[in-house]
């Protein structure tokens, strides 16, 4: 499946906006999911993550800012492993 043109069509058919409600909804089922994990009840934390993921990889087209976000991810991953000291074993 072509994932790229998947999503393309999402939001010509559903709309921009549309697909950015289903982003937040999805945000707050993940956070709902992860409140339910944290007190023990069953939860679907895995099922969100993967509606967050499909969610922001549309984002990401629907904004055209693939490169800026991953520039944002490789700044925030040298920062967190900074943060823990982490050092890549050569
Ligand atoms: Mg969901």
């Amino acid at each position: 499946m072509d994932k790229l043109e998947l999503y393309k069509k999402v939001l010509l058919t559903e709309g921009e906006d549309h697909q950015i409600n289903m982003c937040i909804e999805e945000c707050s089922e993940l956070i709902q999911a992860l409140c339910k994990y944290k007190r023990g009840k069953p939860d679907n934390v895995c099922e969100e993550i993967a509606d967050c993921e499909i969610l922001f990889e549309q984002m990401k087209l629907l904004f055209n800012q693939d490169e800026r976000v991953e520039g944002w991810k490789a700044f925030k991953l040298d920062r967190l492993a900074e943060l823990v000291g982490y050092e890549e074993e050569e």
